[in-house]
């Protein structure tokens, strides 16, 4: 085909009833315009036009089956939700909702305290507060308590999390000014000591998520730091990154942090949706609730829905929350998983080595298997329905089975033979 055998706009939409059919019709053109001059056939215009009012159509954000082998993937919504948490979000918003009322005297209520009993229950501590995403709550602490004063935090802990996130830059925009103690690779209890001053507002703890140093390395231990505060009279701001409430070895819990204001997100290890949760001190929580920011900041019902559904599982069946049973769940029966797709699309079995991801134990290696097949399938399994998304390497590309749930194989194996 030769350029001027290009159909016009008007006559590919001829008989095409759908307000769409222009635009659709001007992308494919385009399309067909850059093939041709690249020398390539751009092969049936009518169908290619169909194709594009189905996927002008089609939702944007959408499910995918994750067979990366990373649990917690941030590019890929981070934790799967529990059944009972997208009740909740369901049965709350479907309709009107208590979300800002007291039933029990009809008054206005607050939506913080549908979620800060269990939090208290579940943490140990005196009082909780919700909002958008751990970075929201570190910027609210910062500001609540520290503004245009100094807050006392080790060279170790200036991380970046992903996407550009730095601590020292939510440290500036919350008003507060940095003090640096120590060096990258050590720093010493008497170093936080001799930086304290009459500005110091506070000292901040920032676990270290998503990277270790390993080596000639050293930091005070929590314990030694809340023992500073406490002498100099000062609050122990302690950011988790993730928030581990049921134990998992190698991570601190929430409830063993002796920080007098803790923070920690609510879709990494904790398994809910995305959230930011402070727990601590009453007085200190009080004063992160009554500050403007706290408005900007907030979540909203359905996030606090699904939280609220999560948190409950964890007093009654924390195995219902899929990031902890992917996380617990033993290699025979990743291998199991592995084995029947390999059956059900003709590939091959591999040892693998899985990841928590989201910037919890960045060293833990979760020992899983994958289903390999030919790589030329990466890129049509991407493109499926459901797209599925696995790891390319060494030319073939891995099904990794590890975040996979065993009702996911057949989809998959389904996706597979679509593809070939
Ligand atoms: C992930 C992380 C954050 C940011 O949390 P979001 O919920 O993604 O905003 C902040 N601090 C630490 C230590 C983290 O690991």
């Amino acid at each position: 085909m030769e350029l001027r055998d290009l159909p016009s706009v008007d006559e590919l939409t001829r008989g095409v009833d759908d307000p769409l059919a222009v635009e659709a019709a001007r992308t494919v053109l385009e399309r067909a315009r850059e093939e041709i001059r690249a020398g390539a056939e751009p092969g049936d215009l009518a169908a290619r036009l169909h194709g594009e009012l189905r996927s002008l159509r089609a939702p944007s954000l959408r499910r995918v089956v994750n067979a990366t082998g990373v649990l917690v993937h941030t590019n890929l919504g981070r934790a799967p939700l529990a059944a009972e948490a997208l009740a909740q979000v369901v049965e709350t918003a479907r309709g009107y909702s208590n979300l800002e009322l007291d039933l029990s005297s009809g008054s206005r209520g607050s939506r913080q305290d549908h979620l800060a009993s269990l939090l208290r229950r579940l943490t140990g501590a005196e009082a909780a507060l919700v909002v958008n995403n751990n970075a929201a709550a570190m910027l609210l602490a910062l500001a609540a308590l520290a503004e245009g004063r100094e807050v006392i935090v080790s060279r170790g802990e200036l991380i970046e999390i992903g996407d550009g996130f730095r601590i020292p830059d939510v440290l500036a925009r919350s008003g507060a000014r940095l003090v640096e103690v120590g060096t990258t690779n050590r720093t010493r209890a008497r170093d936080y000591e001799r930086a304290i001053g009459a500005d110091t507002a506070l000292l901040l703890r920032v676990h270290q998520s998503n990277f270790r140093v390993v080596g000639f390395a050293e930091q005070p231990r929590v314990e030694e730091l809340a023992a500073i505060a406490a002498r100099h009279g000062l609050p122990l701001v302690d950011d988790l990154g993730s928030g581990v409430l049921d134990p998992i070895p190698g991570e601190p819990t929430v409830r063993d942090s002796p920080a007098d204001l803790v923070c920690f997100s609510g879709d990494k290890l904790l398994g809910g949706p995305q959230a930011g949760i402070v727990v601590g001190r009453a007085e200190l929580v009080e004063r992160l609730r009554r500050h403007p920011l706290q408005r900007a900041l907030r979540a909203d019902k359905l996030s606090l829905a699904a939280l609220e559904g999560t948190l409950r599982l964890y007093l009654e069946a924390p195995e219902r929350i899929p990031v902890l049973r992917m996380l617990r769940q033993d290699a025979p029966t990743v291998r199991a998983r592995a084995e029947r797709l390999a059956a059900l699309t003709a590939g091959t079995v591999e040892g693998t080595v899985g990841r928590v991801g989201g910037g919890a134990l960045p060293l833990a290696e979760l020992p899983s298997f994958a289903c390999a097949l030919d790589e030329s399938l990466a890129a049509p399994l991407r493109g499926g329905d459901p797209p599925v998304l696995g790891i390319v390497r060494d030319g073939k590309l891995l099904l990794d089975c590890l975040a996979l749930a065993d009702e996911d194989v057949d989809e998959v194996a389904h996706a597979v033979a679509a593809c070939r």
